[in-house]
């Protein structure tokens, strides 16, 4: 424990993000750091507690509590109190291969669960993740480092999203030669395409996987097994298998009007945002919101970064519609410390909003009923109820229309981010993968193997749609399962 008084001493400070005017006129990143002595007191406020609930990573009602990849929290806590950053980024890369991704892009459920956060606000963990791992990129502590030696079995991972990363690093750690196979064009998944630019540099991505090649993994683009590449010489050419291809089937809204020209799915439009901001020729097929009214519909993570994209496109307005109600401000009984707190937050695509329109573009308990097109069949209106939302006799959701709360809404462009349903199905078909009741991959996840032996399977293709430091965590626990099946042992955590 750094300093036995700091969390009586030094209240929770955050490093102050750019301006939401100033960053939402470019695509740059928007958090910003602390300096080195302030982060020092952040740091000092852990309490070392006898018993850390923020690196449990256990699931309590469906929800992760404390950190999935059981970081060493307390300890790097106590070292950057210390000055001592490099043991810091030692302790933090035992568990976390890529503590740059999630230090900028997860919720931090260990933070939720942080002792402190039971009378006081936690502690910065997620800010201190962030200033050890950039701090050791810019001293120069992270090398490639290939392993010293290598065992000769061969494994290919299909997906290059942070699941099929973090397998690919685990076992070209452990000296097998990994191959990594990526129908798009750019490695990361959706790091890459996907999460956008303003939240995470694809810079950030880039020096990851720079890295990782030159410790010896081979990376193929533009390669999409199943099409490109029969499943079967994959079987025939690899020792073994990772399926890592996420849960890419995105959930429509097969309502009246679907079919007008101005309805995208949020995945399309964001990844082919970033996709044209990267090949900076500024044309291909990106969508723009510019001078136009925007509705977007979902009220998650998507959803924001789509509403935060078409505020730098220059939108005329932009709504997000939520069909669930809006969350308390504090904790409900019914959701208590260690669990993830289920409370309400102003991201930073809200936050712009309310600076850009005066206004929070969120509005809840709205269903949306149909899209009106004009002559020439493109969206000009979103029509809404609002829905009163109860549970069935069987415990689920039910929504009942309000009567006379229905709505227009003017919108050239609406963007759908409701979600997503599973992984694709061609691949999985082809090698004759099992599914479980959610259309997922079945296998169990201390294993991660499926039916087809030497076949294993990780991250939201297994899981369903997840977070980043889940996929993390999946894919560095099938690695040591693939090592297992491998060499009849593993050393890897
Ligand atoms: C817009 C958006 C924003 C998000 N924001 C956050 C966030 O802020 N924080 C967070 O924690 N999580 C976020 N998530 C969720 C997070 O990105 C995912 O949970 C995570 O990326 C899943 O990792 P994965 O490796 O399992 O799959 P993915 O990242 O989906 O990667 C799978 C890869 O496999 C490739 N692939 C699929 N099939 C094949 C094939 N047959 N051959 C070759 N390649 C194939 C795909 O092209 C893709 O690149 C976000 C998701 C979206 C959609
Ligand atoms: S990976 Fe996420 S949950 Fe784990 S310590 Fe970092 S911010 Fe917290």
């Amino acid at each position: 424990m750094g300093k036995p008084t700091g969390f009586i001493e030094y209240s929770r400070e955050l490093a102050q993000d750019r301006f939401a005017d100033e960053r939402a006129l470019d695509y740059l990143e928007f958090h910003l750091t602390l300096s080195d002595d302030r982060l020092t007191s952040q740091a000092a406020r852990c309490m070392s507690c006898g018993l850390p609930f923020c690196h449990t990573g256990a699931l309590i009602s469906g929800m992760a509590s404390g950190c999935p990849l059981n970081n060493l929290i307390p300890e790097w806590n106590h070292l950057v109190y210390n000055g001592l950053w490099k043991e810091a980024l030692h302790r933090l890369s035992k568990t976390n291969n890529f503590p740059e991704f999630t230090a900028r892009v997860c919720p931090a459920p260990c933070e939720g669960s942080c002792t402190l956060a039971l009378r006081e606000a936690p502690v910065t963990i997620k800010q201190i993740e962030y200033a050890i791992i950039e701090r050791g990129f810019e001293e120069g502590w992270i090398l490639p480092t290939p392993p010293p030696v290598r065992i000769g079995k061969r494994v290919a991972v299909v997906g290059s999203g942070p699941a099929g990363l973090a397998c690919a690093d685990q076992l070209n750690n452990a000296g097998h030669w990994v191959t990594v196979f990526e129908r798009a064009d750019r490695i990361g998944g959706l790091l890459m395409y996907g999460i956008p630019n303003m939240k995470l540099d694809k810079r950030v991505v880039e020096r990851r996987v720079d890295l990782m090649a030159a410790e010896g993994v081979v990376f193929v683009p533009n390669t999409e097994v199943g099409v490109d590449l029969a499943a079967s010489q994959l079987l025939a050419e690899f020792d073994a298998v990772v399926l890592c291809g996420g849960a890419t089937r995105p959930r429509d809204l097969r309502i009246e009007g679907r079919e007008l020209a101005g309805i995208h799915l949020a995945v399309d439009f964001l990844s082919a945002d970033t996709r044209s901001m990267l090949d900076d020729d500024g044309i291909g097929d990106w969508v723009s919101a510019r001078h136009k009214d925007v509705i977007v519909i979902g009220g998650g993570d998507t959803g924001t970064d789509c509403v935060a994209t078409a505020i730098r496109h220059g939108c005329n307005s932009v709504a997000q519609f939520e069909i669930l109600p809006e969350l308390p401000l504090r904790r409900l009984p019914s959701n208590p410390w260690p669990e993830w707190p289920r409370i309400l937050k102003v991201d930073y695509g809200q936050e712009e909003a309310l600076v850009a329109f005066g206004k929070d573009p969120r509005e809840y308990c709205v269903q949306t009923k149909r899209f009106v097109g004009d002559s020439q069949g493109r969206v000009r209106e979103a029509h809404t109820v609002r829905v009163e939302v109860g549970r069935d006799d069987r415990g689920g959701m039910k929504f009942t229309e309000i009567r006379g709360s229905e709505q227009r809404w003017p919108a050239q462009l609406v963007l759908l981010a409701m979600g997503f349903l599973g992984p694709e199905e061609g691949l999985l078909n082809q090698l004759g993968v099992e599914r479980d009741g959610r259309s997922n991959v079945k296998a169990p996840y201390d294993k991660f193997t499926t039916n087809v032996p030497g076949v294993f399977a990780a991250g939201d293709m297994r899981r369903g749609q997840s977070l980043v430091v889940w996929a993390i965590r999946e894919g560095r626990s099938a690695a040591r399962e693939v090592d297992r099946y491998l060499m009849g042992t593993t050393a890897l955590a």
